[in-house]
């Protein structure tokens, strides 16, 4: 059995059964039985049918994020967003799947032997998920799945085990036959259970730590694998930014949803000779952070999704201050019931920290000073990771020069923790493998097969 709290007030939600090795293999049978009939379905239809479950989610919504914000602690407002963003993904992929999805012709004209590119379904694939985005990290992979034609298996992280619910019933009152979407509940055990079918694609987001070991289990079976893990995502202040508009900036892309988004800023640099009235600035736009019950529309820190993640958090800032890092802020549990963390501010921090080095996924930020561009960018490189990375300056060749010589997957320019649907979403290291989102997020939920055609 697995039960659901509610993170905010440590109360018992509700309780599922978790799937078993027997009924993970009957939902995979069903979606291989259901594969030739809904590869074959006409795109409009499919389109028609991810159209209704976009205006399912529209009528929905309110409810949708209440019970997202009940799981997971992520405060009202920040839920409608996640709701408002979904409904933009899934007209990106409305919009772009048949364009993306059409064969080519690439030989010439007269040629004697006419050369095409078709592109295929991959097959049943299982979608395995996290938590802090349910809606976005599962629709990057379950809205283009179903588009071109797969069958899903889809296993919500077991902390958004009610919205996962939600997102299935919706699916199927859409119209998306039993078969094709298909709901598996339970943690990292259910998990292996899955990876143990002969899929025709893996696509996992999560930590680096589960990424791997799905990659080393998947290895054997030749299958396609697509990894979007975890970051220690930096940014850069230069001396020449206007000091206010950058700290509001970094404050909301390190804070918001609890510092829990993979794309989070981690850490941050700035130019010694801005360095104190920056730190200054930083920590006045995190003290006005409303910390509360994630149900109020005021509230923009809510408690962590993960109790255990509040050790971490003590572990990192207990270790810089024994390294010399000023506390300027928070530091400790918030007393009250709930999982609580204050926002936590650190200045003269280093890389021999691990709150600089390892992914804090909380509230949590250490700023440390830098000499020039080319320290920042050693210190920015200094990591496994390679997910997003910023630069905050007037100066946009200066930008374009610091970001081209960082190691990520995405840059920032003057803004961060920002996604669109129409980039590819690619880490790199131990940020993961493939690409979700963009056209790119689409083609590799298909398969090319090169047609020779010669008439006789
Ligand atoms: P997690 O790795 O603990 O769990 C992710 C999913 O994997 C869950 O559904 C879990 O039940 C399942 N799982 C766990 N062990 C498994 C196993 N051995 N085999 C198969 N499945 C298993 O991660 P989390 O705590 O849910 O998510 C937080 C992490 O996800 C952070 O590191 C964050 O940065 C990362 N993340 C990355 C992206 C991205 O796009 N790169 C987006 C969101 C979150």
């Amino acid at each position: 059995m697995l039960e659901i709290y509610n993170p905010a007030t440590d109360r018992h939600l509700v309780t599922f059964e978790e799937d078993t090795a027997e009924s993970i293999h009957a939902k995979f049978k069903r979606a291989k039985e259901a594969l030739p009939a809904w590869s074959q379905t006409d795109l409009s239809k499919r389109i028609e049918i991810i159209e209704k479950f976009k205006s399912l989610v529209e009528q929905e919504k309110d409810n949708l994020a209440r019970v997202l914000t009940n799981e997971v602690g992520k405060p009202i407002t920040q839920s409608k967003n996640e709701l408002n963003g979904l409904i933009t993904r899934i007209d990106f992929f409305l919009a772009e799947t048949e364009k993306t999805s059409k064969e080519e012709t690439v030989s010439e004209e007269k040629a004697p032997i006419l050369e095409k590119i078709s592109k295929e379904p991959l097959g049943v694939i299982a979608n395995i998920s996290a938590w802090n985005y349910p809606y976005f990290v599962g629709s990057n992979v379950f809205i283009p799945a179903l588009l071109t034609g797969n069958t899903v298996l889809y296993k919500p992280s077991e902390y958004a085990s009610c919205t996962g619910t939600l997102i299935s019933q919706l699916m199927h009152d859409a119209g998306v036959p039993e078969g094709v979407f298909n709901l598996i509940i339970g943690t990292g055990k259910v998990g292996e259970e899955i990876l143990k079918l002969p899929l025709d694609g893996v696509f996992f987001t999560g930590s680096y730590a589960t990424g791997k070991k799905i990659n080393e289990s998947v290895a054997s079976h030749l299958t396609k694998v697509q990894l979007e893990l975890g970051g220690k995502d930096p940014s850069y202040v230069c001396e020449d930014v206007e000091i206010k508009t950058a700290a509001a900036s970094l404050a909301d892309g390190a804070f918001y949803n609890n510092g829990q988004s993979c794309c989070s800023v981690e850490r941050i640099y700035v130019h010694e000779s801005i360095y104190d009235k920056f730190v200054d600035e930083f920590v006045e736009e995190v003290k006005k952070f409303v910390v509360g019950d994630p149900l109020s529309p005021k509230t923009y820190i809510g408690p962590l999704t993960r109790s255990a993640q509040i050790e971490v958090l003590e572990n990192q800032v207990k270790e810089a201050l024994e390294k010399g890092a000023t506390l300027l802020l928070g530091g400790d549990r918030v007393k009250r019931s709930g999982h609580y963390f204050s926002p936590t501010v650190l200045s003269n921090v280093s890389h021999e920290m691990s709150l600089m080095k390892e992914e804090s996924f909380g509230p949590l930020i250490g700023i440390q000073k830098v000499k020039d561009d080319e320290e920042a960018i050693q210190l920015m490189n200094d990591t496994e990771y390679g997910l997003t990375a910023g630069v905050y300056t007037k100066d946009e060749k200066r930008a374009d020069n610091i970001l081209s010589q960082i190691n990520a997957g995405t840059v920032y320019w003057n803004c961060c923790d920002r996604v669109s649907p129409k980039l590819p979403w690619a880490g790199r290291g131990h940020s993961g493998i493939g690409c979700t989102l963009s056209h790119y997020g689409i083609e590799t939920f298909l398969r090319l097969k090169a047609w020779h055609l010669k008439s006789l």
